[in-house]
Formats: structure tokens, sequence, C-alpha cells
């Protein structure tokens, strides 16, 4: 018995009595308060790289026609839409190829070779309008359906099967937040025509208001409104690059003055021609041009035109020439760049 008392020695008591005491409360919270953790950084949207400007020619039994492919890292619009089919096919490779699809096409000028080849482009990105000034879009609407049974006729199976459809454009083009300025000239190489400017890179997007060693097409006889408008961009456009209609895909300066000299030559040397009727006429007008510029590409636009050239151009007898259509002053190009 004293040794079970022994065992339950003072020693073993406080052991017993440490294991009953109730735990230590829990630290008090500081006084300082916590800073909550920093929030996570995100970044800015990088900006969209610079605008480029590529080009798909057609072959020159195309007509060289040129369209443009104005894109940045981003974005894509696409300028001129190309006459025939496997003109259109190949640059909707083309623009596949960007892996973009465009967010836009926009047409210069109610011509065929332009906008034919909208209805195969628009079949390929159905979600892209195509674009076009209010004077060029009245005269697409006006005209487009009808020109296209008698090019079928010469285009055979390389002419669409039918016509876009052209949206009216309201204000700029826009790309990467970028305004693209869209100008529209009356009178020139055609009755109602726009240009395009990219200030960004000083480059414009000439229509056939520019050709690159492709015949001038001067069927509305207007080649004084045409070298009007040429002369006022010398005069002060900020432009460095000019993207013509047709042909080499740019130029600097220099393809202004070459193509002013290709209107004067033109017209100086049809004005020689002679003939004892209508068809002789034409086939002298038809080489004087030949011969004035030996290597210029797409003869086929002297073929198409000549013979309406010769009747805007010159009296008939005892009458007067017939007048060019809806010929205008020159638009101040320069005066509109410098805002
Ligand atoms: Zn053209």
């Amino acid at each position: 018995m004293v040794l079970r008392l022994l065992a339950l020695s003072p020693l073993a008591f406080v052991f017993a009595c440490a294991a009953s005491q109730p735990p230590a409360p829990p630290p008090q919270a500081s006084a300082t308060p916590v800073e909550p953790p920093p929030a996570p950084v995100v970044a800015a949207p990088a900006a969209p790289g610079p605008i480029t400007v590529d080009v798909f020619t057609a072959p020159d039994e195309a007509s060289a026609v040129n369209s443009y492919l104005v894109q940045n890292d981003r974005e894509l619009i696409v300028v001129d839409g190309q006459m025939v089919v496997p003109a259109a096919q190949g640059l909707v490779e083309k623009i596949k190829a960007t892996k973009k699809a465009p967010k836009a096409f926009f047409l210069t000028h109610a011509h065929p070779d332009h906008y034919f080849g909208f209805h195969a482009l628009q079949q390929a990105f159905p979600g892209a309008p195509v674009y076009a000034t209010a004077g060029v879009k009245a005269e697409f609407d006006g005209a487009a359906k009808g020109t296209l049974e008698p090019m079928k006729g010469m285009l055979g199976a390389a002419a669409p099967t039918d016509i876009a459809k052209v949206t009216l454009l309201e204000g700029a083009l826009e790309l990467g937040g970028e305004k693209l300025e869209v100008i529209e000239l009356n009178g020139g190489e055609h009755s109602v025509s726009a240009i395009v400017r990219i200030p960004s890179i000083k480059a414009v997007l000439a229509g056939d208001h520019l050709y690159a060693s492709v015949r001038n097409w001067m069927k509305v006889c207007d080649g004084k409104t045409w070298i009007g408008h040429l002369e006022e961009w010398k005069k002060g456009d900020a432009a460095t690059t000019y993207y013509p209609g047709h042909g080499a895909a740019r130029g600097g300066a220099d393809l202004l003055d070459a193509n002013i000299a290709c209107i004067q030559g033109f017209e100086a040397e049809v004005a020689k021609a002679k003939g004892k009727d209508e068809a002789a006429l034409v086939a002298d007008a038809m080489k004087l041009a030949l011969a004035k510029f030996p290597t210029h590409r797409a003869p086929q636009f002297l073929d198409w035109t000549m013979a309406d050239y010769l009747k805007c151009s010159r009296p008939a007898k005892g009458g007067k020439a017939a007048a060019p259509a809806k010929s205008a002053a020159p638009v101040k190009l320069a005066a509109r760049a410098k805002k």
C-alpha cells in the first residue's frame, strides 16, 4: 500500500495537473493592418504592328490588274477585286495565306476589271462587305449588272456567274485604329473613282489614275482632268509611294510623271492619225499608239477603247466632239493631305 502511495507521488500529480491545463490562447492579432496581396498585373494590349501593302497582279491576258492587301499583324483590307474568276481565285489563295479573314473589300471604281472578281471573293469570305464611295456605288448599281452578259461573251468561262453586292462606305476605312482616307475624284481616267491614302506609311492606292508600263485607259478622253489630278498630287501630297491600278506594284513620284508623259504622248500621237473612214482611222491610231510605247503591256486596252476615244476627242463632220463623261475640276488632294 505504501508502495502504491509512493507511485502517486507529487511528481506524478504535477504531470497530471499539467495535462489538464486549458490550451494556450491563440496569439493576439497584430494591430498593424495586413496589406492585401497585390492585384495581378494585366498587360495593356500591344499596339498593332505597322501597316504593310502587298499586291496580287493578274497575268497580262487578264489585264495585269492589281489587288492590294492592306494589313497589319491582325487585320486585312483588300482593295480591288480582279476581273476574271481564275485571277480572283488566285487572290483568294493569297488572302488565305495571310491567315486573316478580310474585314472589308474596297472598290476604287466601277470598271469590270476591278469588280467582277468580288463575286468569288464574297463567296470565299462572306463576312466582308465590298465598300465603295457614294459616286462609285451609284455608278456600280446602275451599270454593273448590265456588264455581265456582254463581258461573258468576251471572257467565256472566266466571267463570274453573278455580280457582288456593294455597300456604301460612310466615312473612312480603318485598320488597327488608323484612319485610311478615302478620296473620291471626278473625271480623269474614269467619270468617278476613289483613291485610298495610308498616312502612317505615306502611301496612296491610286486605282486607275496610275498605270505602271501598262496602256492607259483613254476611253473617256479626259486626259486634261487626269493630268490635273496628278499635278495636284505632285504639288503637295505627302505620299512617297504610289500603288497603281495595273502593272508593277509600286512607284515613287516618278510614276506620276510617267503617267503624265503617257497620257500626253498618247494624245499627241493619236492626233496624227488619218483614215478615209472610221475603220482606217482606228487602225492608223492603233499603229501610232503602239509605236509610241512599244513595250507597254495590255495592248487589248487600245482595242477596247480607241474607237470611243477617237469619237470623243475629234469633232464629227459638222458637229462637236462628244463630251467626256462627268468631267470635273481636279480634287485638291494636296490640300486634303495637309489636314
Ligand atoms: Zn482597271
